[in-house]
């Protein structure tokens, strides 16, 4: 872990934020890589779920709802997290991941277990007062419940079909840490899947399969994923069953994404409080509440699993190359470019004029510094899956060479080729 967070931070991943303050927790900063390989994540999620599928449309919501949507949710209740605060040193901790009866800091004395909601609260409107008290949304589905009936109205779908959202999502966590595993402002992938009452099971097994599968085609190892049964007694107040994927991250197996079923809990519950019929009317003319299966996915534990999981290092004649084996459709960078040596103008006017031309159709780094070993090793620690060179050979004959990160094989290609083959290899 600490090889990432440092990595992170030296590379352009990720950065504290608020670094120059002293930081502040939970909170952090993308950089010019991070952003990238985010982008990278969020859009191959978009693809599986809502572009590959013909039922599943996409939705973007606001942050802030009025605030009966958190009563009617059953957050303003239940979106807790048990606290104990040690009353020697002050610090406040889980309940639930506090091994001994005092303080794990100084071995104080801790008080009685309080319910502390995670929700982040602000004000809309010139007036701070009650009235006006409103919520960072603390999941994204929210957005999407509250917006049921304008999707059927416009799109007509018949049952099963899905609603899914990418978004920010707030939780004033008790305790961080971890890296980027647990933060206060977070983005969240969430797909609400509505289904026929009595179809949730089978619908909620689909989604754990498909889902396994998602993660593995991003390229995490089969290995380190497995499955997790909530037991009835830790279930949110919305669900009938849960299932998690976790992901042995280095401090343990933890959850990477949550599967509920939560029921006809919130369209029913938002009927209630709104007043506004939300049940769905299907081909017969039957009216009923679908149930709604969630697949919930956070996007930084998502990039922390991806990272984890890809680095690897390689010792040769003492010296350590360190590798980040990621799938190149996740990678920040698809392809490198340089030419041989930076004082030849031949070479580097070639060598601008591939980089210029692959830059319209992929993300291209420029390198020409220091020697191509450095470069490798610069582009394979970030993982970046080619590095195409421009050498003497290129100015005679139109070919450059391709080096693979994984094999580190040198294959000699027509300049006009490339493009193709690299499309090829992002399909
Ligand atoms: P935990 O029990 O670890 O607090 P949770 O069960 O409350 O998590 P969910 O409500 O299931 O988490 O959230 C769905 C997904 O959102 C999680 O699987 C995770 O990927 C992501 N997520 C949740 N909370 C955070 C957070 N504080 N920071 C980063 N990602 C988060």
């Amino acid at each position: 872990m600490e090889k990432i967070v440092s990595l992170c931070k030296r590379r352009g991943f990720v950065f504290p934020s608020s670094e120059i303050y002293g930081g502040i927790g939970g909170f952090w900063d993308f950089g010019p890589l991070g952003v990238l390989m985010k982008n990278n994540i969020k859009r191959l999620w978009w693809k599986a779920i809502v572009e590959e599928r013909e039922n599943i449309f996409g939705l973007d919501t606001t942050v802030i709802h009025h605030p009966k949507v958190w009563e009617a949710s059953g957050h303003l209740a239940s979106f807790t997290d048990p606290l104990r605060e040690c009353k020697s040193c002050h610090k406040r901790f889980r309940a639930d991941k506090l091994t001994g009866e005092n303080c794990p800091e100084c071995g104080g004395e801790l008080t009685e277990v309080k319910q502390f909601n995670l929700m982040f609260e602000t004000y809309v409107g010139p007036a701070k007062q009650t009235a006006n008290k409103a919520y960072l949304r603390p999941e994204t589905c929210q957005g999407i419940f509250i917006n049921f009936a304008n999707v059927v109205d416009c799109m007509r779908p018949k049952l099963p079909f899905g609603i899914a959202q990418i978004g920010k999502g707030f939780r004033n966590e008790i305790t961080t840490g971890d890296f980027i595993f647990r933060d206060r402002e977070f983005e969240m992938m969430e797909l609400e899947f509505f289904v026929r009452p009595g179809e949730d099971e089978k619908w909620h097994d689909y989604w754990i399969k498909e889902r396994l599968k998602w993660h593995q085609k991003m390229g995490i190892k089969k290995e380190n994923l497995r499955l997790f049964e909530h037991p009835k007694e830790s279930l949110a107040h919305y669900s009938k069953r849960t299932v998690d994927i976790e992901y042995k991250f280095p401090f343990g197996w933890a959850e990477l994404e949550g599967i509920a079923n939560r029921t006809d809990f919130d369209l029913k519950n938002h009927s209630k409080f709104s007043g506004k019929d939300l049940s769905f009317q299907d081909e017969n003319g039957e009216k009923f509440y679908p149930f709604v299966i969630e697949p919930s996915l956070g996007v930084e534990r998502m990039m922390l699993a991806l990272l984890l999981d890809a680095y690897r290092e390689e010792k040769n004649n003492k010296v350590t190359r360190v590798i980040l084996s990621l799938n190149p459709k996740v990678s920040p960078i698809k392809v490198a470019v340089f030419p041989l040596l930076a004082n030849k103008p031949d070479l580097v006017k070639l060598a601008r004029r591939i980089y210029e031309d692959l830059r319209e159709d992929f993300m291209v780094a420029w390198d020409d510094r220091g020697n191509i070993g450095k470069r490798y090793f610069s582009q394979d620690e970030i993982g970046t899956p080619w590095c195409v060179t421009v050498d003497f050979q290129s100015l005679k004959d139109n070919t450059v060479t391709v080096r693979d990160r994984d094999t580190t094989k040198q294959e000699r290609m027509r300049i006009d080729k490339l493009k193709e083959f690299f499309e090829n290899k992002l399909k």
